[in-house]
């Protein structure tokens, strides 16, 4: 902590809002944060803020927070001690244990939260509780990249760091609105064109780096693949591989080369509705360069074949040998603030930290030694999976911190549904939600202002989170909390505070064996961090993470997406964020950006809205095979015809009440990004049209 005689305490700390990690100072006066302003030496940020990490502090303070337990009694919530909430959490997960076995209960980590909350909760699900039913809410946004990332360079992490946005020639940015969702990094890539790099937009809808980049394409939702895969056929045919990087560090060429063949340019235009000669516009704009990276978002991840799509990113990367040196980076813009890490650390169902199986014997013995329980070899439940078995009565339990999957998961309803099955729910958060309406127990969790431990950014930076401020009320830190229920489960944690939890993650995960709080200090390691405390700020310089050392390239078709439009259903609605919100938005609406954002409306392109009667400003139903909702339109040539755009940031309006069951083929994240629907005009007075969910 440093003085500053303009308040009482000055706390350096790290945004809990996005994966790019800005460092903050945040300013206290009378026991609250009045002020938040950028940390000048933050690696990420460099001295600069986006309007959510520098203002959307008011929340804390909001008179809405959680600042005592509840537990329900005949059918309502009412105040609650500590003890007794606690104890009925403790009492019916061990009945539901006895009666039904430990796998019929299942936990949800934050991604909001520290890597020391997740760790401390995934060891309480498996070693107090005895299940591997844990997960978070990277399966639902960037789980595709990690399997990816992993398929085919080893890590799941970006290669690289933000520095390299400002080292590369070329930035290919596909499916990520950096400038609205990651709006830090996103001005880093606005800066380095401006300063002369060259950047290639991929995205059914134009935004900010589409307007100062050098090619914009406009695809159809649902056919990155072809693209990709289009891309890497110019670059075969045009001479624009690295031979020898080829040659040397990666194995598949053949099969991809085949593969490929027939994706000529105009093969890929009737596919993607990309101009032939943008298709190769662009393979030359990539592959000609000297330096290049490759950014990406949830318009990859969060489709069909999200994870192939990531792989086939990987691809391009590794024909033209950009990637392991300054300016050559695959960056995936992670979207919460530790989704990185608390998959990192094993709040995962099928792998502990750094993605090792649980099925492997090795580990789970180092696991089971430490923990001095016995530990099981299956795999647990995905998020998905923990819906359909608490909708068929096998899950009888879930606890569920700091995430509403009420508000952001697919199928609101079927979750909605899913919740209410269950016997015993308890929700940990700072505020009540739509996922809150169903819990049995509710315990109020401090906030990322008033914990400490560390988070990890999205170029795999452990950084330092302090507290700033005390919890409102009575409430509690994750980690306490964790730390009181496992006590009562007979599975007491040995931990005296965060650092002890980040030493014992160090002892069992070699890739963090050398990380202590000291070492982090303001400039945060990137792991692997290797036992004297060296950290890798670039991967892959020599080998790849994989068996043999060679990365390796993909030969992976492009398949139609899951959803496409219909007579009935003629358009296709992408899903976003806005730059004012954050996710559901529990935080923000709760700060003055809601004066700057107050609802949402749907994007729809002039050519649409005139071909179903739509005015700009108009109430229009959103139909889609799953719900229908309603809100205003905005009329707009930023998107291109044939599709529709909006946020899920307003439980108002419960976007995600129309999103389906199709999911990564091999994570389970759902398609968001591709959605049929159909939109009508609503005949309402004038100026209501704000929106709100119909659920179908
Ligand atoms: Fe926070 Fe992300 Fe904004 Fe930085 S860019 S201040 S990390 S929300």
């Amino acid at each position: 902590m440093t003085r500053d005689p303009r308040f009482d305490v000055t706390t350096t700390t790290t945004c809990g809002y996005c994966g790019v990690g800005c460092r903050l100072e945040a300013h206290q006066h009378g026991g609250h944060i009045v002020s938040i302003s950028p940390a000048l030496d933050g690696p990420a940020n460099r001295g600069h803020t986006c309007l959510k990490g520098r203002f959307a502090h008011q929340f804390t303070r909001s008179r809405d927070r959680l600042t005592a337990p509840f537990v329900r009694e005949h059918g309502t919530l009412r105040l609650a001690s500590w003890d007794e909430a606690l104890d009925r959490v403790a009492s019916e997960f061990q009945r539901i244990k006895a009666e039904h076995g430990p796998d019929a209960i299942a936990g949800l980590a934050s991604a909001r939260g520290t890597n020391e909350d997740a760790w401390a909760m995934q060891r309480v699900m498996r070693a107090a509780i005895g299940t591997h039913n844990i997960d978070n809410c990277s399966r639902v946004c960037h789980s595709p990249t990690s399997f990816g990332l992993r398929k085919s360079v080893g890590l799941s992490g970006c290669s690289g760091s933000f520095d390299d946005i400002e080292h590369a020639d070329v930035l290919l940015i596909v499916g990520s609105n950096a400038t609205a969702a990651h709006p830090v990094a996103g001005a880093r890539m606005k800066q380095a064109a401006l300063a002369g790099a060259k950047i290639i937009t991929v995205d059914p809808r134009r935004n900010d780096l589409s307007d100062v980049g050098a090619l914009h394409c406009g695809l159809r939702p649902g056919t990155n693949a072809a693209f990709l895969n289009g891309l890497t056929h110019v670059l075969i045919r045009d001479g624009l591989v690295d031979r020898e990087f080829v040659r040397s560090r990666v194995e598949g060429f053949e099969g991809l080369a085949d593969l490929v063949a027939y994706l000529t340019p105009d093969v890929t235009e009737e596919l993607t509705g990309v101009p032939a000669a943008d298709v190769v516009r662009a393979a030359h704009i990539y592959g000609e360069a000297r330096t290049g990276s490759i950014a990406w978002g949830l318009g990859v991840t969060e489709q069909l074949y999200g994870s192939e799509c990531v792989q086939m990113l990987c691809n391009l990367a590794l024909l033209t040998g950009k990637i392991g040196r300054a300016g050559c980076a695959l960056l995936p813009m992670r979207g919460q603030n530790n989704v990185q890490g608390v998959s990192d650390v094993g709040a995962l169902p099928d792998t502990y930290s750094t993605y090792r199986s649980v099925g492997d014997d090795a580990t789970a013995r180092l696991f089971e030694e430490r923990w001095g329980v016995p530990l099981r070899r299956e795999r647990g439940l995905k998020l998905p999976e923990m819906i359909d078995a608490a909708l068929a009565g096998k899950l009888k339990a879930m606890w569920i911190c700091g995430y509403d999957i009420g508000q952001s998961d697919p199928d609101s309803a079927k979750v909605e549904a899913a919740l209410a099955n269950l016997e015993f729910l308890v929700v940990q958060d700072i505020f009540e939600n739509l996922t809150s309406r169903e819990a049995h127990v509710l315990l109020p969790a401090a906030s990322f202002l008033e914990k400490t431990g560390t988070f990890t950014n999205a170029e795999r930076r452990i950084q330092l989170v302090q507290a700033a401020a005390a919890p409102p009320g009575s409430a509690k830190t994750d980690l306490e909390i964790f730390s009181l229920v496992s006590e009562r489960l007979g599975h007491p944690l040995p931990y005296r505070g965060p650092e002890d939890v980040m030493l014992e993650i160090g002892a069992l995960t070699p890739a963090f064996a050398g990380v202590t709080y000291e070492r982090i200090g303001r400039g945060g390691l990137q792991w692997p961090v290797a036992a004297d405390g060296t950290d890798t700020p670039m991967l892959y310089a020599e080998s790849f993470a994989l068996p043999g050392g060679k990365g390796r390239l993909a030969a992976l078709p492009f398949k139609p997406p899951g959803d496409e439009a219909s007579e009935q259903y003629p358009l296709i609605l992408v899903t976003g964020r806005r730059l004012e919100h954050y996710n559901v938005g529990t935080m923000t609406r709760r700060t003055g950006n809601l004066e700057l954002l107050s609802h949402d409306v749907l994007e729809i392109h002039p050519d649409d809205a005139a071909a179903h009667g739509i005015a700009d400003g108009a109430l229009v139903e959103v139909r889609s095979r799953n719900g229908s909702i309603q809100l205003g339109a905005h009329v707009t040539d930023r998107i291109e015809a044939g599709h529709v755009f909006t946020a899920f940031h307003f439980p108002e309006v419960r976007t995600n009440l129309l999103i389906g069951q199709s999911a990564d083929i091999n994570t389970s994240c759902p398609e968001y990004k591709v959605v049929a629907v159909a939109v009508t005009p609503v005949a309402v007075h004038a100026g209501a049209a704000r929106g709100h969910a119909v659920v179908a």
